[in-house]
């Protein structure tokens, strides 16, 4: 249907105004996200402005709460509109339903022009027209410059009949006239040339019989009016560019029509689709920033900010779905990213999603906080709240586990120990290592370190490399058998950094407790 030539980005000497134009009609998902923050660092970058547009023609699909989830994800995520709603800049309002008395005028002059028409057509013929063009195996079976004749609209009424049913209150659209027999030709910054024969566009409609703009006036006739210099959005609107390219030119709007970049899909991380939420509920991530209750359902999805990403983790590795900066960088800070970005490095082909990648991200930007830092964010996981835990205390189980998670919370499900002993009901994990002889030797160490004055990690480890050393035994004999005493496992950081955090009332009660369970000598 399209033939792409990759061509040389024009520099535009209008002052740069993009916008992200989502329609309320769900919670923003991970592209809807990314399509943000393109705009965004594009906007940054040029020294223009980012503008927050919402396109709620559509009542029927509205969702409610779907508007304020949409700024409160580009807040969370620290995408701030420069223009939008709440932050009027001159082109307000921001919000199409509220301009709805703006598009009217602009149907009715394509009409005029006779680049649009009434059309009058009930559902129901307009099946018939379709099942009829289905029949006669016609290729196209749409309302165009062929079908369009045997139709009821002002191209084939009588003028006066025409105006006898607008009069009369009958209810009827407003279709776009496509002319046949051309091509459309643009310039897409990502794709290169796009040329579309008008036989494959439909004759849309523009305007409905509810008083409302379609999508596609609404889009075009915004564009103009708040002076947009460059749309960037998702592939799923390069189709109908063509038609918008027609709509400015039959507007006389050629000269302002903005440069067009259309960013690759999102692919789910297995087979070829578009990722949806259907495929992070059956893998097990999330798609949705912020955690979204759908008021229909009821069905709660958890977002990303739930799960324990942190929001410049999130814009990091969103950034790179779509896009790289041609270097081996990956972390990059806002600054940074708006440097390195160009719409000339977005690349044409679907990005996958890859969720262990956007784990690694996460851990990557987890591991640059300070253990003040993150022991503040763990209070709402903290296990029996009414125990109070000193910041010291945090602070030290941060510094030991922040390299061995990803998120925030798993500092404390992986490190469950430092807040409670473990229960140990047998020694099956640490069969092999109960020999004779190990009950003495266990009990003689904690008498040492009963007598440790000074609790360090350092202390406490080289009275067990001594120890070890005085009883010519094997580290693996003991040791293992130590940990798992204090934490009931097998891994985590070294036992000597973990008693230290404990105290020595605690590790030599959790070390006496699991001596109880040896029976041997
Ligand atoms: N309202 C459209 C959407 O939700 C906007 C498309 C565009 O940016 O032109 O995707």
């Amino acid at each position: 249907m399209f033939s792409y030539l990759r061509s040389v980005i024009p520099i535009n000497m209008n002052p740069v105004r993009v916008r992200f134009a989502p329609s309320p009609t769900g919670p923003l998902h991970i592209g809807g996200l990314r399509t943000a923050l393109y705009n965004y660092l594009f906007a940054r970058k040029n020294n223009g402005t980012f503008i927050l547009r919402i396109e709620d023609t559509d009542q029927s699909r509205l969702v409610p709460g779907a508007d304020e989830y949409i700024i409160d994800s580009l807040n969370w995520c620290r995408i701030p509109f420069d223009e939008g709603p709440g932050n009027e800049g001159g082109y307000e309002p921001y919000r199409q339903s509220e301009r709805k008395n703006i598009y009217r005028q602009y149907a009715e002059k394509l009409v005029s022009a006779g680049h649009a028409y009434y059309a009058f057509d009930s559902a129901d013929e307009l099946e018939q027209m379709r099942k009829r063009l289905k029949d006669a195996g016609a290729k196209n079976q749409q309302y165009d410059s062929i079908s369009r004749m045997q139709m009821k609209n002002s191209i084939t009424l009588p003028e006066g009949d025409v105006k006898r049913r607008i009069d009369a209150g009958e209810p009827y659209v407003i279709r776009i006239k496509i002319p046949s027999g051309e091509t459309v030709t643009f310039k897409d910054l990502i794709h290169g040339t796009v040329a579309i024969h008008t036989f494959d566009l439909d004759d849309k409609v523009i305007y409905k019989s509810d008083g409302m703009p379609t999508y596609h006036l609404a889009n075009v006739v915004d564009d103009y009016l708040m002076k947009i210099s460059h749309v960037i959005r998702g592939d799923e609107w390069l189709p109908s560019t063509p038609l918008h390219v027609l709509l400015y030119r039959f507007l006389g709007w050629e000269d302002a029509m903005p440069q067009f970049a259309h960013l690759p899909l999102i692919l789910r991380p297995d087979g070829n689709g578009k990722l949806s939420k259907r495929d992070g509920d059956r893998l097990g991530f999330p798609v949705f920033p912020l955690t979204w209750k759908d008021p229909a359902t009821g069905e709660v999805s958890e977002g990303f900010r739930a799960r324990g990403y942190f929001p410049e983790a999130v814009m990091n590795f969103i950034a790179f779905l779509g896009w790289n900066p041609g270097t081996e960088q990956e972390l990059f800070t806002r600054e940074e990213l708006i440097d390195a970005f160009s719409l000339d490095s977005v690349q044409k082909a679907g990005a996958r999603f890859d969720n262990e990648k956007a784990k690694w991200f996460n851990q990557q930007y987890l591991h640059r906080k300070t253990d003040d830092e993150l022991s503040r964010m763990l209070s709402p996981f903290l296990p029996e709240k009414k125990i109070h835990y000193s910041n010291d205390f945090l602070k030290n189980v941060c510094r030991l586990m922040k390299e061995r998670v990803s998120f925030p919370h798993e500092i404390i499900s992986h490190g469950d120990y430092f807040f409670s002993a473990p229960v140990i009901s047998d020694l099956k994990a640490v069969e092999k290592k109960i020999k004779p002889g190990i009950k003495s030797l266990i009990e003689e160490l904690v008498n040492r370190i009963n007598r440790l004055t000074v609790f360090s990690s350092e202390e406490i480890d080289n009275m067990i490399k001594g120890f070890i050393a005085e009883k010519n035994i094997n580290t693996a004999e003991l040791l293992p058998v130590l940990r798992y005493f204090i934490t009931g496992t097998s891994g985590g950081p070294s036992v000597h950094e973990i008693m230290s955090v404990l105290g020595k009332n605690e590790a030599v009660n959790r070390l006496n407790t699991g001596l109880q369970l040896i029976i041997l000598p």
